[in-house]
Parts: C-alpha cells; sequence; structure tokens
C-alpha cells in the first residue's frame, strides 16, 4: 500500500517539476528501490541520499514552503523513536517512509501513511561505551544516517560494523566488520553508495588508528577497496603508490600510534568527472612533535581527496593543515556546485573545515581557487596563493600554554552545510573558540584512552554542538607554571555559535546569525534556510537575508532537518531530543499540539 501513496506524491512533484529537468515520471515508476538512476538524478520531491543528491548541497528544490508561506508552517505529526544519546541524523526520506538513526547506532523507519514506528534496529551497543564494555568513541554515541540502495538501508556502527538491512523489515542482509575487531575505530559518518559500492569510514583518531575509507560490494558486502589516508610501516610493502608518495612527508615512527587521518563524515561524487570526495581528519597524536618528530606535510591528514570510485585509486589532494598540530581536521562536509569566479565558469568544492579557513577549489584538478577566514583565525595570518596557510610564529606551541584560535572544537564540526544555487550562499553553524595548547614532555600510546601529546583545555566553553571538553588522558596535569598562565588568560564567556550565509564567489559573510549548538543546515528554492540552536529552538530563516521567519521550540539537541512531498503536500522532519528523541515533522496549516514533555 505505501508503494501507491508514494508513487502517487511521486507523480504530482514531477508533474510541477517536469521544466526544471528534474527525473522522469516513467523513471521512476520502474524503480520502486533506489538505484544508480535516481542516485544520478535524485527526485525533487524524495530525499535519497545524505546531502539529497551526490552534490551534497542538503538543498531541495521545493517552493510549497517558500517565504511568503512559512508562517503557516506547524505540526503535522511527531514519533517517538527512543534515544540515548547526543544525535546528529538526516533522515533518508522515499517510498513513503522515513528512515532516521539515534545514538548507539539504533536505525529506524518510520511510515508517513500511518506516521507510526514500522521498525526498529537496535545493534544493543552497550551504553556508556568503553570501558564499560561499548565502543570507543571521541564525541558521544553519534550516528549521522544511512544510505538506501536497491532495497537496502546501509548504516555504519560505532563498532565499526557496516550493515545491510532489508528497507522493508529492518532485519539484517549483511553485517561486515569493516575496522579490526574491538579497536579504537569507531563509524558515526553516513555511509554513500556509489556505482554499487558502499562507501563507509571511520573516526578514532584520539585514541591512536589509522584512518582509511572502504568501498563494499552492495549487495554481497565484500570489501572492494581500501584508501589509507595516513602510510604505515615503511619497512612493510605500501599499499599502492600514494601510500609511497605520502611517506616522504613524514618522520620518525609515525605508524606505531597509527598517524590520525580518519575521514568520519565528508563524502561526495561528480559523476560527470567519475571523481569520489573525501575529507580526512586530524593527526594522531594531535602534536607533530610527538607524532612526525622535526615536521612534514604528514599526508593526507586533514586534506580533500579524490579518488576514483571503482578503484579507489588516487587523484588528486589537497592538505587544509599541512603537519595539523592542533586537532583540525578537515572530515566535514564538502559539497560541489558550478560558480562563475572571476568571469570563468568553475565545477567547485567547498569546505569549511576546523581550521576556521572557508575554501573552493577546483574539483576537477584540486587547484586552490579562494580561501578566507570565516571566524577569527590566530593560528595563521593567511594563505598563500596556492591556499597553505601561513603559520604564526607561535602556531607550533611548546610546552608553554599558547592560546590559538580555533581550538579542537573547530570552527565548522559535524553539522552538514548546504548550498543555495540561485542564492549562490553556502549555510552552516560554527562558531567563534579558542583553546589554550601545550605539548605534553612525552605520549605513550594507552589503549582506549586520549592519546593526543598535548595539554589542552578549551578557553570558552558552553557549546552543546562542539567536541566537548576531553582531557588528555596520557600526560600528567599540566605544570604549575602552566596552570597559572592558564588562569591569567582573559577567557570566553561562551563559544560564539553561528549561522551564516556565506558567499563563496566574494569569500565573505553576507549575514550572520547567533546560534550556538545548532544542528545541520536545510536549504529550498523557496529562499529558506532551516536550521536550530543546541536549546531546541528551530527556525527558517531568509536565506537572502537572515532574517527569521519562523521558529518553534523543540528539544534539547536538533540534528538536520530535510524536506519532500508526500501525497501532495511539502513536508520538513527533523530529529530532536537527546534523550528519547522525536521525528518533529512540519507542513503547512499542520495544527498537531507539540507533544507535552
Ligand atoms: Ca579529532
Amino acid at each position: 500500500m505505501r508503494k501507491r501513496h508514494a508513487i502517487a506524491a511521486t507523480g504530482l512533484a514531477v508533474a510541477l517539476l517536469c521544466s526544471s529537468g528534474e527525473s522522469p515520471l516513467a523513471q521512476q515508476l520502474s524503480s520502486p528501490s533506489v538505484d544508480e538512476a535516481l542516485l544520478l538524478a535524485p527526485p525533487a520531491d524524495a530525499w535519497i541520499t545524505y546531502g539529497r543528491g551526490y552534490d551534497e548541497t542538503h538543498h531541495s528544490p521545493l517552493v510549497e514552503i517558500d517565504r511568503s508561506t512559512v508562517g503557516r508552517l506547524g505540526l503535522a505529526w511527531s514519533v517517538d523513536v527512543g534515544n540515548d544519546g547526543k544525535i546528529e541524523t538526516t533522515p533518508i526520506v522515499w517510498n513513503g517512509t522515513l528512515y532516521g538513526t539515534g545514538a548507539y547506532s539504533v536505525v529506524y523507519a518510520i511510515d508517513l501513511k500511518t506516521q507510526t514506528l514500522e521498525w526498529r534496529w537496535d545493534p544493543a551497543l552497550v551504553r556508556g561505551g568503553y570501558p564499560a564494555g561499548g565502543p570507543r568513541f571521541c564525541c558521544g554515541p553519534v550516528n549521522r544516517g544511512v544510505a538506501i540502495y536497491r532495497g537496502n538501508v546501509y548504516a555504519g556502527l560505532l563498532d565499526g560494523r557496516l550493515v545491510a538491512l532489508n528497507a522493508e523489515t529492518g532485519r539484517m542482509v549483511w553485517a561486515v566488520q569493516t575496522t579490526p575487531q574491538g579497536s579504537d575505530y569507531s563509524i558515526t559518518g553516513a555511509p554513500r553508495v556509489i556505482k554499487g559500492k558502499v562507501i563507509i569510514g571511520n573516526g578514532g583518531a584520539e585514541y591512536g588508528g589509522r584512518g582509511y575509507l572502504s568501498a563494499y560490494d552492495a549487495a554481497s558486502g565484500e570489501l572492494a577497496w581500501r584508501f589509507y589516508t595516513v602510510p604505515g610501516d615503511p619497512s612493510k610493502p605500501f599499499e599502492d603508490e600514494a601510500q609511497e608518495r605520502a611517506a616522504k612527508t613524514w618522520k620518525g615512527e609515525w605508524w606505531k600510534i597509527g598517524g590520525g587521518g580518519h575521514p568520519w563524515d565528508g563524502i561526495a561524487y561528480d559523476p560527470e568527472a567519475d571523481l569520489l570526495y573525501f575529507g580526512t581528519g586530524n593527526g594522531s597524536p594531535w602534536n607533530q612533535e610527538h607524532r612526525s618528530p622535526g615536521g612534514g606535510d604528514n599526508l593526507y591528514l586533514s586534506s580533500i581527496v579524490a579518488l576514483r570510485p571503482e578503484t579507489g585509486k588516487y587523484v588528486w589532494h589537497f592538505q587544509t593543515t599541512p603537519g595539523d598540530n592542533w586537532d583540525y581536521n578537515a572530515a566535514q562536509s564538502l559539497v560541489l556546485a558550478d560558480l562563475t569566479i572571476q568571469g570563468r565558469p568553475r565545477k567547485v568544492i567547498m569546505q569549511a573545515p576546523k581550521n576556521g579557513f572557508f575554501y573552493v577549489l577546483d574539483r576537477i584538478t584540486g587547484e586552490f581557487i579562494s580561501g578566507a577566514p570565516f571566524v577569527n583565525v590566530t593560528w595563521a595570518t593567511g594563505l598563500d596563493p596556492k591556499g597553505r596557510p601561513i603559520e604564526a610564529a607561535n602556531a607550533r606551541y611548546g610546552e608553554a600554554p599558547t592560546r590559538l584560535t580555533p581550538g579542537p572544537g573547530g570552527a565548522h564540526h559535524w553539522p552538514p552545510m548546504a548550498f543555495n544555487p540561485t542564492t549562490q550562499l553556502a549555510y552552516f553553524v560554527g562558531q567563534e573558540n579558542g583553546t589554550l595548547y601545550s605539548r605534553a614532555p612525552g605520549v605513550e600510546y594507552q589503549v582506549g584512552r586520549w592519546n593526543t601529546g598535548t595539554n589542552f583545555d578549551f578557553v570558552a566553553r558552553g557549546n552543546g554542538g562542539a567536541v566537548g571538553a576531553a582531557p588528555n588522558q596520557t600526560a600528567a596535569a599540566p605544570p604549575p607554571a602552566a596552570a597559572a598562565a592558564a588562569s591569567a588568560v582573559t577567557v570566553d564567556p561562551v563559544m560564539r555559535g553561528f549561522l551564516v550565509g556565506w558567499d563563496p564567489i566574494a569569500q565573505k559573510a553576507r549575514w550572520r546569525i547567533a546560534s550556538p549548538g545548532g544542528g545541520g543546515s536545510l536549504s529550498t528554492a523557496g529562499g529558506l534556510v532551516f536550521g536550530s540552536d543546541g536549546t531546541g529552538r528551530f527556525y527558517a530563516l531568509d536565506a537572502a537575508t537572515g532574517a527569521t521567519l519562523w521558529e518553534t521550540r523543540l528539544l534539547p539537541g536538533v540534528a538536520t532537518p530535510v524536506t519532500y512531498m508526500f501525497e501532495g503536500k511539502q513536508y520538513v522532519s527533523v530529529m530532536s531530543g537527546s534523550t528519547r528523541g522525536r521525528i518533529f515533522t512540519f507542513v503547512l496549516d499542520g495544527k498537531t499540539p507539540m507533544p507535552s514533555r
């Protein structure tokens, strides 16, 4: 029954959109499950992959809810999905069903027709994580979402498994351990399906590890390829030429604590160029003197890397933070767009990584086009003509505490960035924050603990959306002199979180509003940006000006909204609530009262 409803809705939306070149109705009728053709031309009325399309814009062409109607938005329904911790999911909506994830890698499906939980799959990971017996994870038991393809739902789990579930029943089809079992790796990111392969990364640099991106056959779960982001022990054969080249940029015995570089989030794909892009994480340990004594760029840490999706073969890379020393990973969301820059049409890839600079690169060649700070940045004084940061004199801090901005919380973290091709603005939540860094005298690898080789303290606290204050657990408390220096620093009262409308051509903010602890952004052709803050405020802004046009109050902790058509109406759904957890769904003239709790 659900399929019939979904097709009816699809037909209506397609009729509305046929002039804009969206996917034809015939294709959708013959595609009851998401296949390659749909992924290449994502239907306007659905939300079939994490970023809505391979370009990862988190932008919907739907226009029923627009600047003039958004004031009529009200609750249509909400469903309690059960939840035990921090949430970061972007739901997938297809064929009358919404697929989401919660804390501890729980996956669920909601029937849009009956507005009830269709199934809920809980891998029963130990709550509390390690050392309670569960998996290790740096930043909450979060999960950012699933991929759907040919009747399966794919999810990565905190314990490093990748699972395929039957989309109708939630029953497991296959599961594969993508990381060493019981290791310090975790998966929090959403898989993507490209050319029949499920692409998945991992996290865990703080614990000591060697990052990699893997591709598994979507049908069988068989490993197709793996690309390491850091070279291994050079006394053993390198996996590929890219590793051999990267090893020349490292010193010492980096492989003993892994090196880091975990790709835990951003993935995009350009089908025309046939390039898969992903972002890599910070170094492990953080302090480069402990990781690669004497320096070096330490490829491919804190980089955007382009690969061939069928083979995992390296094509190009751009390193945002050479020789990372600050936990400045570049795993953040990657967005593809076609922009005219200085009179020239450019196919670009954009990222706002933790280091505080907004980057626009040529996505075919990896060439740097432009970059500019989107927050107060003190670790670097700017970028050189090739996009390499010009480090401040004190950036490579020693044992004396040194205040640098951004701190390890990053100028932009997990919340997806959206991009509107009409306003040509990128939308994302970030935060102003700084940290006192000091190099620990030494670092001794300890299983299950942070191995950063760095003492640090968030000078600014209070942003629920940031990484959270976690002590370095491999070094003793800072010496009294360091503690005295720390207390003498004037501290920011809060991490000043914001949502910004960033012009990537002019490389400047068009507008910026306060939004501490916010979740991901949704852009729509209705001229709207949906966002949230950590208190549960959920709002719609004018995409051109940042003016608030509508707002409501959800539960503390809001993830990332999506929009879609169902039975002829446009809906907006978002998960909210770090404890319990609900999917809230809004529609024009929705009159359902907010749940009382
Ligand atoms: Ca990190």
